[in-house]
């Protein structure tokens, strides 16, 4: 019989850890989300009329430079290509 273990929350964190526990075949997963949906504070609806993607929490990007993470998050979806220009302002002055 698989062990029940109960994940909190359907964030990033809580929702990795699940699933990587539950694809082991080990054990049981059962996940307790407060809010509506999963995502945590990353979670993003698609518009139906603009069709543009809504950050509900603030803007997210995603980064990294790790191999392991780009080969992860790539089992779940299709990544659109982007360039990111940081700007900034430190005493009235704008640096690119
Ligand atoms: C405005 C903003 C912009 C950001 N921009 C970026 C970015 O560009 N790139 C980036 O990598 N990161 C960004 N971050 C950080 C990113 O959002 C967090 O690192 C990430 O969401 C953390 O994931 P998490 O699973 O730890 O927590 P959360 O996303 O906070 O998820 C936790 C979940 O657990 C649920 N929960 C908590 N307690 C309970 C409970 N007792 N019972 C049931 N459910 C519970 C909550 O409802 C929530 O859904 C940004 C954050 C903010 C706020």
């Amino acid at each position: 019989m698989k062990t029940r273990i109960a994940c909190v929350g359907a964030g990033f964190a809580s929702a990795v850890l699940a699933r990587s526990l539950a694809e082991s075949g080990r054990y049981r997963i059962d996940v307790f989300e407060s809010r509506g949906h999963v995502g945590g504070n990353c979670h993003t609806s698609r518009d139906p009329h603009t069709n543009i993607m809504v950050h509900h929490y603030g803007p997210h990007i995603f980064n990294t430079s790790r191999r392991d993470v780009w080969d992860y998050v790539n089992r779940f979806g299709e990544f659109e290509g982007r360039q990111g220009f940081v700007r900034n302002t430190a005493e009235s002055a704008l640096s690119f």
